[in-house]
């Protein structure tokens, strides 16, 4: 049956999306049609160098050659296969996470909030204990689990009451965990480097030092890397940088392209939880599993973790070599990288948009690029003239305004 929504011109969808939206979300430019590795297409016929990936998703790319065959050739076979029953490409993929991991157990689901609310609960139920010691400017997700651990007051008070026994602790500085973590802790749970929260990174210190608190104290070490993981920051897992041995480690976003898929990797002191004490029904479906091990095999044959840390230096290194009035700081690790700005983001988001560049900001004033980590040479080249030419742009404007 057509209706007049199947004859809707692009304009119209583009309208009929935001009025039919909950709201919650505020879209620019047309709409996308088209992915092919750093590079996105839309319906307008604009051309983009992609430095969003989706918000860290398209970490090898859009349609990776692998990703694509795998997906193709597992849709024509089985779409439906819940834990009730096994698969094999579930098989492999927990199999290889635990390879390539501290993991020795792994629990799929369908995004980082659920992936948290994972964390949260393996923490709760095998220490029996409620207390979870999270950071200031730390993100975690939405749900009302993930939320109670993320620092954002905009996010949270309208939602609150949340989940008790939460404690937020400045990021970073160890003597602040030291006092509020005790033998009442289920879990640490930190980022490797804080996303939303203006691309900082943990100092390894800091890390290893959260880590050794919790052993002392027979809490939890659990890191949130659900974008600073798959390959992201020059690492597979960002805590592979620091020498850490987590006891649970979140994963989603970049984890299978792109298809909804999160995981939460378990190491030894959790073990295995009870039966029926936790569950998906989407957990480990067919497609999410082939496509990331698709996203595995790429990882390893491309090393793309070694080109995120190159690329990631020499991109850091032309924005550093910019010397702009209006550039704070460049920081972050491998192609997770934030520039901080001296005027609002907003304004710079939209003028690299018209240069043909998609970033986003994570807080007011700091720019986040998030590439594929296939993104060419060249390609970084044009983005840092694009982000040279849109902040002298925007510099003069707000001269103007002054
Ligand atoms: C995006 C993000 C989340 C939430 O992931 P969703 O899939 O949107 O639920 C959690 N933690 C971190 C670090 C993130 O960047």
């Amino acid at each position: 049956m057509t209706t007049t929504i199947d004859n809707l011109s692009v304009e119209e969808l583009m309208a009929l999306e935001d009025n039919t939206s909950c709201g919650s979300y505020n879209k620019q430019g047309a709409p996308l049609v088209r992915g092919q590795g750093a590079r996105l297409w839309d319906a307008a016929g604009n051309e983009f160098i992609d430095c969003v990936s989706g918000i860290g998703c398209a970490n090898v790319g859009h349609s990776h050659p692998r990703v694509v065959a795998a997906i193709s050739e597992q849709v024509k076979n089985l779409t439906v296969c819940s834990e009730l029953y096994h698969h094999q490409a579930r098989a492999r993929l927990q199999g290889k996470l635990c390879e390539l991991s501290v993991a020795q157990r792994v629990f799929l689901c369908n995004s980082g909030a659920e992936a948290n609310e994972g964390a949260i609960k393996f923490s709760r139920l095998v220490t029996g204990r409620q207390k979870i010691v999270c950071a200031m400017r730390g993100f975690h997700g939405r749900t009302m689990g993930a939320l109670s651990a993320t620092w954002n007051k905009k996010y949270k008070e309208p939602f609150e009451p949340l989940i008790p026994h939460f404690v937020h602790v400045p990021y970073d500085k160890l003597d602040k965990l030291e006092e509020v973590v005790d033998d009442q802790t289920a879990a640490v749970l930190l980022e490797v480097i804080q996303g939303e929260g203006g691309v900082r990174p943990g100092s390894g210190d800091y890390l290893r030092g959260a880590q050794e608190l919790c052993r002392k104290h027979g809490a939890f070490f659990a890191v949130d890397e659900v974008q600073s993981g798959m390959g992201r920051t020059g690492k597979l897992f960002a805590y592979q940088h620091h020498g850490l041995e987590p006891d649970l480690v979140c994963l989603a976003k970049a984890l299978a392209a792109g298809i909804p898929m999160g995981a939460v990797l378990i190491g030894e002191r959790v073990g295995a939880i009870g039966a029926s004490m936790h569950g998906s029904t989407f957990g480990g479906n067919p497609i999410a599993s082939v496509a990331a091990l698709a996203v595995l095999e790429a990882m390893i044959e491309e090393d793309l973790p070694g080109r995120a840390e190159a690329l990631g230096a020499r991109l850091r290194g032309a924005l550093e070599g910019l010397d702009h009035p209006s550039i704070r700081e460049v920081r972050g690790l491998g192609l997770m990288l934030g520039v901080e700005l001296k005027f609002k983001v907003a304004p710079v988001i939209a003028g690299l948009r018209e240069r043909g560049v998609l970033a986003i900001g994570a807080g007011p004033r700091v720019l986040r690029l998030l590439p594929p980590l296939v993104i060419s040479e060249e390609e970084l080249d044009q983005v840092v003239g694009a982000i040279k030419d849109t902040l002298d742009a925007v510099q003069e404007q707000q001269g103007d305004q002054e």
